[in-house]
């Protein structure tokens, strides 16, 4: 299964775009319930600004809070190691938490300091 192509491309391949809508199955923005075969995949970290086509970057968003997203003073990122969670930070500095539907595992390769011995 494909979890990434990094920064090869920006669209993600059919079955990364599926895994992306299966997680979440609805925009994930706050009280949202457009479903997920309806939104866009939205890159967290914006292709431009170096983000990757990657399950830890990608979430679905209806067009509507895609725009919002983009031009709402909203800060919306992927809370690391969540399974697919979304903080929204609205710009009156109100947090929101969306979890996904379905986690998806996170899988790291053990860095060497965290040896056990
Ligand atoms: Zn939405």
């Amino acid at each position: 299964m494909i979890l990434s192509v990094g920064r090869d491309k920006y669209r993600p391949p059919p079955s990364l775009r599926k895994l992306v809508r299966w997680r979440a199955d609805r925009c994930m923005a706050p009280g949202c319930g457009m479903p997920a075969s309806r939104c866009e995949i939205d890159h967290q970290i914006a292709w431009e600004h170096g983000g990757q086509t990657s399950l830890q970057n990608l979430t679905p968003l209806c067009k509507g809070h895609h725009i919002v997203k983009h031009h709402g003073g909203w800060i919306v990122r992927q809370i690391e190691g969540s399974g697919g969670a979304i903080e929204w930070i609205s710009p009156t500095g109100r947090r929101y938490v969306v979890e996904p539907e379905r986690r998806v595992p996170v899988f790291r390769t053990q860095a060497q300091g965290d040896a056990p011995f």
